[in-house]
């Protein structure tokens, strides 16, 4: 049986920026990743969009981790050269019913230490974005986009440079906390025992199913896992806009909202869909609810321009109708099994928190499991 320090089960970009800290911190690392290449999870199938931190709720996790993660990743964007952009973007109050809802937005995020906000009328919003036809909006200039993958490039050089190790085609099987340890069978080519005295379970979508795999663990710690795809449709020719375009949030998610990439390729999505299970059909009948959701802030856009685009699902721990999750870091004072961090509902914002993310973990472990 190998034996390691630290096991991390997953290598997309929340696990490799936990490997990254934890090899950084000196810290033997392997990390464990199922599929033959990494990153190719969640965190390729999202909105690559850096969030300043404006929603979540004071105090959460969600809310500490993305301004934390935020300042973190533009400095190591420009540090090591991974493509962003600080763009901006534009919440947007489409009529006036909606002005409460963003001034409630407003407060929420300054109480999340965001102060940079302005509040914008119909005449600013048109001398900024002529084709966006609001109300009124917010401008969040901290808002920004990132080249996820090589992000995730970036963090696993950091990591392999500090000795950390990349385990691909390793899928773990099962578990079984052992004394101060935790003992994994992982399969693939070489199907093997590893005994770890940290596990990091950085799944993703497999992360409670896993969870309830590792033998020897409180199983009623577990919260249940919940899928909701968010389908992506693509604008054909070029959008009239330069900044990101976000209506008031929905249920579930932040509502349909316009994304730019890196080449400044206009997306609109994702959409919320309860599933049952992880699937990445993109139903192109969705069209008819985006061309109506975006047309309450762009009316002038044309039939046949949204194409069918790419689907992403959110790792819930809540289901339909309940109220929206924290992140869950759960460490042995939670469940009460040494050596083993289980990461639950690493929705959004974890692309923007990962680094803050691997930090906070790498306390845990170091034994200093508060955030700053
Ligand atoms: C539609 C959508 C849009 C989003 N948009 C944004 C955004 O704009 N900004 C933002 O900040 N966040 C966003 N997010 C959230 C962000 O993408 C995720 O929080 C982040 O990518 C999660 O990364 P992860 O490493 O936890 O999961 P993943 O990237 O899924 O990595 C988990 C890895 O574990 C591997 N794995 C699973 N089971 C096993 C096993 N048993 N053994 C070994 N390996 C295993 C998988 O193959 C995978 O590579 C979005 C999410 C969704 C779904």
């Amino acid at each position: 049986m190998e034996t390691v320090d630290c096991a991390v089960i997953g290598a997309g970009v929340v696990g490799l920026a936990c490997a990254r800290s934890l090899a950084e911190a000196g810290r033997e690392v392997t990390v464990l990743e199922s599929e033959t290449a990494f990153g190719t999870g969640i965190s390729s199938r999202n909105s690559e969009v850096i969030h300043a931190g404006l929603y979540y709720p004071p105090g959460s996790l969600k809310a500490r981790l993305c301004v934390e993660g935020r300042n973190a990743l533009y400095e190591y964007c420009a540090d090591r050269g991974v493509a962003h952009a600080r763009c901006g973007k534009l919440v947007v109050a489409a009529k006036p019913d909606q002005a409460d809802a963003l001034q409630a937005i407003r407060s929420r995020a300054e109480a999340n230490g965001v102060q940079d906000l302005a509040l914008l009328d119909r005449a600013r919003i048109r001398e900024l974005e002529p084709a966006l036809d609001a109300h009124a909006a917010l401008l969040s200039p901290s808002t920004g986009i990132v080249d996820s993958h090589g992000l995730m490039l970036a963090l696993l050089g950091d990591a392999e440079r500090h000795g950390a190790l990349l385990a691909l085609g390793s899928p773990v099987i099962e578990g079984q906390a052992d004394g101060d340890s935790v003992v994994l069978h992982v399969g693939g080519a070489q199907e093997m025992e590893i005994r770890a005295r940290w596990v990091i379970n950085a799944a993703g979508l497999d992360a409670v199913a896993l969870g309830r795999r590792i033998r020897g663990a409180a199983a009623e710690t577990l919260p249940q896992a919940w899928f909701a795809r968010g389908v992506y449709f693509t604008l054909s020719g070029k959008a009239p806009f330069s900044r990101l375009i976000y209506p008031i949030p929905e249920a579930g998610g932040l509502g349909v909202h316009l994304t730019l990439d890196l080449g400044g390729q206009a997306k609109f999505g994702p959409d919320v869909e309860w599933i049952a299970a992880p699937d990445y059909y993109v139903d192109p009948a969705r069209a008819e609810r985006f061309y109506t959701a975006i047309r309450s802030w762009w009316p002038q856009l044309e039939d046949g321009r949204l194409l069918p685009g790419y689907a992403g699902v959110r790792p819930k721990i809540a289901g339909p109708g309940m109220p929206d999750a924290d992140f869950r870091i759960d460490g042995p004072m939670q469940h009460g099994t040494p050596g083993l961090i289980h990461l639950f509902g690493i929705e959004s914002p974890g692309l923007t928190a990962a680094l803050a993310i691997g930090e906070y973990v790498a306390r845990m472990v170091a034994g200093a499991p508060k955030s700053s």
